[in-house]
């Protein structure tokens, strides 16, 4: 059986503190058309939430940037697609307490129960994507208009296929996740094994994967984003 790890609870729970410098970071949009770094929310339910545009930390930018330099040296028609950024600590809250309210009254140890709910969704306190630390991101071929293959819909967690290793991949999509998965570690990110498309930089999960003692950023509220916006 492929060897994927999946980060847990208490694991992140091992990062205590962020950096209160670092977390003063503004938030910058990326943009809907450009020759590197393209920005595009898909259709999926609870997915949309401010307009088109989609947020990040203006390092995880930069980053995502080189990231998409060093892909267009590889293939001139790629460009790097993010679907995902920042979500308002609020949505996670909310997404978080519909799991937990479904569930609560099945587990005796709460613990266990968190790691249950971790596996769907981030228990907020140490979630990604409220940081604007993190991306759900593709390789997107603009000659060919679509998502380079990589054996699973991005965001498509349905099925296991979402695992970065799973022994029923092609040849082709093992490739290209491997190829996303180096140009994305070579500027700074983690992967998430659980989710192919999945990177963090800053986050707890970060932090933990890289044996940092802080994150570089903590959750915030969408209205600190939003008002503060460059
Ligand atoms: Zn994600």
């Amino acid at each position: 059986m492929a060897n994927n790890y999946f980060v847990k609870y208490k694991d992140l729970l091992t990062i205590k503190e962020y950096d209160e410098e670092t977390n003063k970071e503004e938030f910058v949009l990326l943009p809907l058309e450009d020759d590197y770094v393209i920005g595009k929310h898909q259709k999926r339910i609870n997915m949309i939430e401010y307009g088109n545009q989609i947020a990040v930390r203006k390092s995880v930018y930069e980053r995502l940037i080189k990231v998409a330099k060093n892909l267009k040296n590889i293939n001139n028609d790629f460009k790097l697609m993010v679907v995902y950024g920042f979500r308002d600590i609020k949505k996670q809250e909310q997404y978080f307490n519909e799991i937990f309210e479904e569930v609560k009254d099945k587990f005796e140890d709460e613990m266990e129960m968190y790691e249950y709910i971790h596996e769907k969704i981030a228990v907020p306190i140490v979630s990604g994507h409220p940081t604007g630390g993190a991306v759900d991101v593709a390789i997107y071929d603009a000659k060919k208009d679509e998502i380079i293959d990589f054996g699973s819909e991005i965001l498509d967690y349905s099925t296991t296929m979402c695992y970065y290793q799973n022994e029923n991949l092609s040849e082709k999509a093992k490739n290209n996740r491997k190829l996303l998965r180096e140009m994305m570690m070579k500027e700074g990110f983690a992967p998430y094994d659980g989710e192919w498309w999945h990177f963090s930089y800053g986050d707890k999960e970060w932090a933990f994967y890289y044996n940092k003692k802080k994150a570089l950023y903590n959750q915030v509220e969408a209205n600190r984003v939003f008002d503060n916006i460059i």
